[in-house]
C-alpha cells in the first residue's frame, strides 16, 4: 500500500514528529525561564533525588520518568532497551562491551547491570555528560564495571586494545560508518562480536551504515523495526554479527 510505504519515509515521520518537537521546544523554554539546569543536569537531579542508590533498574525507571514528563532524553529507552539487554544477555555476565556514546549514562548503566564479571568501556566526547554519567553510573553502583572515557570516537577507538563481545553505537549519526571501520581496522571485533546501532530508523538517513553492514561481506545483519525512545515514530536499530574479514578469493 502506498499508505503504507510513504510512512515510512523521512518526511514522514518528520512531520509525524512535529507536535512532539514543538512541545519540547516549549518545556525547554520553560524550564531555561524557571532557571532549571540543562536536561543531563537536571535528569541526574532527579536520579539523586528520587532513585534507590545501589538499584540500577530504579535509576533507569527514574530516568525513563524524567524523559516522558519532564524533557525528552536521547537514551536508547525501555523500549529498543529491550533489544540490547538481550544482546548483553546473549553476550554473558563476563563480557567486554564497548559503548559508543554515554549521554546521562542510561545505556551504561542498562548494560553493566547484566555483566557481574564483565566490563564496559564507554567512549563520550562531550565533558559535561562524562561528569553526569559517571555520577549517575556511581548513584546505580556500577563505577566498577564501567570505564568511561572522554574523547573524541576517532582518537578513542585507535587506543584501545583487545576484541570486545558487543558494541553499541549510539553517538553522532555521521561517524556511525568510519567507526565501525576504525573498529575493524584496529582489530577491535573478532567473529561473533555483535554491533548494536540504534537510531537507524527513517528519520536518521543512516543509509551509508546499513549499505555497508549489509553490503560488505563481513556481517550477518538484522533491522528491528521500533520506535524513537519515548514516542510512536518508526526507528529502528541494526543488530551485526561481525563474521570476520572477506575471505581472499
Ligand atoms: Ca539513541
Amino acid at each position: 500500500m502506498s499508505e503504507a510505504s510513504s510512512s515510512s519515509s523521512r518526511a514522514a515521520v518528520i512531520l509525524r514528529g512535529l507536535p512532539l518537537l514543538a512541545r519540547e521546544l516549549v518545556r525547554t523554554a520553560r524550564a531555561r525561564f524557571a532557571g532549571e539546569p540543562d536536561r543531563m543536569r537536571a535528569a541526574l537531579e532527579w536520579v539523586l533525588e528520587r532513585a534507590e542508590p545501589g538499584r540500577p533498574d530504579s535509576v533507569l525507571e527514574v530516568l525513563d520518568e524524567f524523559a516522558r514528563s519532564k524533557r525528552f532524553l536521547m537514551n536508547v529507552g525501555p523500549v529498543k532497551g529491550l533489544l540490547l539487554d538481550e544482546c548483553v544477555e546473549r553476550a554473558g555476565p563476563a563480557a567486554r562491551v564497548l559503548e559508543l556514546g554515554c549521554f546521562c549514562g542510561y545505556s551504561a548503566v542498562r548494560i553493566a547491570r547484566r555483566l557481574p564479571q564483565g566490563q564496559l568501556v564507554s567512549v563520550e566526547k562531550n565533558p559535561g555528560s562524562v561528569e553526569v554519567a559517571r555520577q549517575v553510573v556511581d548513584f546505580a553502583g556500577l563505577a566498577e564495571r564501567v570505564e568511561i572515557r572522554q574523547g573524541a570516537s576517532s582518537d578513542e577507538i585507535p587506543r584501545l586494545a583487545g576484541a570486545f563481545d558487543l558494541v553499541f553505537i549510539d553517538h553522532h549519526k555521521p561517524l556511525y560508518l568510519a567507526d565501525l571501520q576504525a573498529l575493524e581496522a584496529h582489530a577491535l571485533l573478532r567473529p561473533g562480536s555483535v554491533v548494536f546501532a540504534d537510531n537507524v530508523g527513517p528519520l536518521f538517513g543512516a543509509h551509508e551504515y546499513l549499505d555497508y553492514v549489509r553490503g560488505c561481506g563481513h556481517y550477518e545483519t538484522r533491522y528491528h523495526r521500533s520506535t524513537v525512545e519515548y514516542t510512536e515514530l518508526e526507528d529502528g536499530a541494526e543488530i551485526s554479527v561481525y563474521r570476520g574479514p572477506k575471505a581472499e578469493a
